[in-house]
C-alpha cells in the first residue's frame, strides 16, 4: 500500500463513488495524500474538501484530468494545484465538457444503427450533473445486457478503433499544459506507456511547461514502470502516479493506494506548485 494516490475519479466524471464516499474510502485505507482528478471538471472538490476536513491526517490536492489530441492518439494531462476557481479556467473546462455531450449522443446514435440501442436519457442519468463520458454509455450497454463488463463494450464498440466511436473537439497537450501552468498548477502527463515516440513527446511538452509524468501507475507492471522512471529522469520530470480508481467494480480493479508515488514526490509536487503560483501571479500582475 502506498501513502499517496494522485489519480482518482468520482461521480463528477465517470467514477461511481461520490466525492464524499471516495474521501471516506481513502481515509479508511490509510492514505495520507490524495488528488481527485475528474475528467474536465473540478466541481467535486468542494464536497471532497468538506469531507476531508473530518480526516486531519489526510491531505487533499485539487486536481483535474484533461483529454487532449495528438495525431492518431490521445494524451491525458493531469493538473494539480491550479487556481481552479478562476473564471478563465472554469470557462475552458465548460467548453470541453459541452463537446462531450454531442459526441456521446452521436455514439448512442451509432450504437442503435449497429443494433445495440440504449436510451439517451439513461446515459444522461448515469452521467448525472458531471462530465459525460464513454463509461456512462458502457454502463447503459451493460444494463441492457449486451455485455457483462464495460471493458467488453470498449473493445468492439467504444474504444478509439471501435465501431461506434465518435470524435469530439479536444485541446492539444500543449494547450492543456498551458491552461494548467497558466493558472499556477503543475502539469503531469497521465499513463504514458502506450505512446509511441515518447522522448520526442516529452521533449516538446517539457518545453511547454510539463513538470511530471505518471510512473507509479497501478495498471503498469514493473518493467514498464522502470522504463517510464528512466524516461522521467531523462527529461527531468517528477515521477507521479496513482490508481486511476473509478469504482467500476470490475474484477481486478486497482483500489486507491494500491500503488502510488513515495511521499517525497507529493512534497516536491507541492513545492513546484508554490513556485508556479508565484510565477503565474507575477505574470498576471
Ligand atoms: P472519455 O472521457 O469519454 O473519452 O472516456 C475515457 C474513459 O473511458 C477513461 O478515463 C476510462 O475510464 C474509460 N476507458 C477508456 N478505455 C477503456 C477500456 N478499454 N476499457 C474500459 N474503460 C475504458
Ligand atoms: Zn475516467
Ligand atoms: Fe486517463
Ligand atoms: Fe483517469
Amino acid at each position: 500500500m502506498a501513502e499517496v494516490d494522485l489519480h482518482l475519479h468520482t461521480t463528477q466524471s465517470d467514477g461511481r463513488l461520490s466525492p464524499r464516499e471516495l474521501v471516506a474510502l481513502v481515509a479508511q485505507r490509510g492514505l495520507k495524500v490524495v488528488a481527485i482528478t475528474d475528467h474536465d471538471i473540478t466541481d467535486g472538490l468542494e464536497a471532497a474538501y468538506e469531507a476531508a476536513s473530518e480526516h486531519p491526517q489526510l491531505t487533499l490536492i485539487p486536481g483535474v484530468e484533461l483529454s487532449t489530441d495528438i495525431p492518431g492518439n490521445e494524451i491525458h494531462m493531469l493538473g494539480y494545484y491550479m487556481d481552479y476557481k478562476a473564471r478563465s479556467f472554469q470557462e475552458a473546462l465548460a467548453q470541453y465538457r459541452e463537446g462531450r455531450v454531442g459526441r456521446a449522443q452521436e455514439m448512442v446514435r451509432r450504437l442503435s444503427e449497429l443494433g445495440l440501442p440504449v436510451e439517451w436519457e439513461r446515459v444522461k442519468e448515469f452521467a448525472g450533473d458531471g462530465t459525460i463520458g464513454r463509461p456512462h454509455i458502457a454502463q447503459a450497454l451493460v444494463e441492457r445486457g449486451y455485455f457483462q463488463y464495460p471493458q467488453e463494450a470498449f473493445k468492439e464498440y467504444l474504444g478509439r478503433n471501435g465501431l461506434a466511436y465518435a470524435e469530439r473537439e479536444k485541446m492539444t497537450p500543449q494547450e492543456a499544459v498551458q491552461l494548467i501552468v497558466g493558472h499556477g498548477g503543475v502539469a503531469v502527463i497521465a499513463h504514458p506507456a502506450p505512446l509511441e515516440g515518447i522522448d520526442e513527446i516529452l521533449a516538446d511538452l517539457t518545453q511547454a511547461g510539463l513538470q511530471g509524468m505518471e510512473v507509479h501507475y497501478a495498471e503498469y507492471y514493473e518493467p514498464t514502470r522502470s522504463r517510464l522512471a528512466e524516461a522521467a529522469e531523462r527529461h527531468g520530470l517528477l515521477p507521479c502516479g496513482g490508481s486511476d480508481y473509478h469504482a467500476f467494480g470490475t474484477p481486478g480493479e486497482h483500489l486507491p493506494g494500491e500503488l502510488g508515488p513515495p511521499m517525497e514526490v507529493a512534497l516536491r509536487l507541492g513545492e513546484l506548485a508554490k513556485a508556479n503560483a508565484v510565477a503565474a501571479s507575477s505574470r498576471s500582475a
